[in-house]
């Protein structure tokens, strides 16, 4: 009996062992480095997994919401996202990531939502709300938003988010997988990753991932064509916003603060530089 114990502990101590490494294995094989700025991340969640998902709830979203009917500015966010998400693609084809690029499924639309807003989901899927156009106030502006929320998919920051919340609560990604849109627990999780329906405004990521958006996004804007200097006006007005008329809610979920201002100009002519690099390769 006290031997069929101690068999039974050692095979659960074995059990644990091949489980830790198993852990370590996947953390290992999931270390990888986010393009153009080279930071170094880890992402347990593949493509294969997260895609279906997103499509899926950018579906779901987009029959439970009103779309604009004002053409003229669904027009104008389709022309930029078509011009930024050129920019991303033509990036990733000349930067060994093809078969990436061919995952891609584009799509920009504008609802109607007075919430200060934007978001994108896996794939290159986006949504504006018209709340968020007067803190773009130009073309220009709307590149900007546009190249943040993209930068943050094309650097898979939501999937980061959904690995580290992997490490604390186990099956945390199998519910944001999840298939059923209606689900409220599905819906909780992908509104705290992607932002999704999210009634108090822009999503505030980490700040490391929120300086990596700003700079991957004004590298995209700038290849797209457009003025990177707006960058740095938007954030302005949205500080402007903030310190205004904007409920306490948004103060919490975003803090565009001064430094992120004097980060983005400092930035700007190395971004210059990359996009020069970039749209000549
Ligand atoms: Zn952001």
């Amino acid at each position: 009996m006290y031997f069929y114990k101690i068999s039974i502990i050692k095979k659960k101590l074995k059990m644990k062992k091949v489980i830790s490494l198993t852990i370590v294995f996947l953390f290992i094989v999931s270390c990888s480095t986010v393009p153009i700025t080279g930071r170094k991340r880890i992402n347990v969640v593949s493509d294969a997994q997260i895609l279906p998902a997103s499509f899926k709830q950018y579906a779901g979203f987009l029959k439970e919401h009103k779309i604009s009917k004002d053409a003229k500015m669904s027009n104008e966010v389709q022309n930029v996202g078509i011009n930024i998400s050129r920019a991303v693609d033509k990036f990733m084809r000349a930067n060994g990531m093809v078969n990436e690029a061919n995952n891609y499924r584009w799509e920009f639309n504008l609802i109607e939502d007075k919430t200060v807003n934007a978001w994108c989901m896996p794939g290159g899927k986006v949504v504006f709300y018209s709340g968020i156009l007067p803190i773009c106030d130009n073309t220009d502006g709307i590149a900007a938003v546009m190249g943040h929320e993209v930068a943050h998919a094309f650097a898979k920051h939501g999937q980061e988010r959904m690995t580290s919340a992997y490490g604390q609560q186990l099956g945390g990604i199998a519910v944001a997988l999840g298939t059923g849109n209606k689900d409220p627990k599905t819906q909780k999780l992908w509104n705290t990753i992607y932002g999704v329906g999210s009634t108090v405004g822009m999503l505030a990521y980490s700040r490391t991932h929120e300086t990596e958006a700003d700079k991957l996004g004004m590298v995209f804007m700038i290849m797209a064509g457009y003025r990177p200097e707006e960058a740095v006006n938007v954030w302005i007005r949205m500080k402007d916003r903030a310190s205004g008329k904007a409920p306490p809610e948004f103060l919490s979920t975003h803090p565009s603060n001064q430094t992120r201002i004097d980060n983005l100009r400092k930035y700007l002519p190395t971004a210059k530089a990359m996009a020069k690099k970039y749209n000549t390769q």
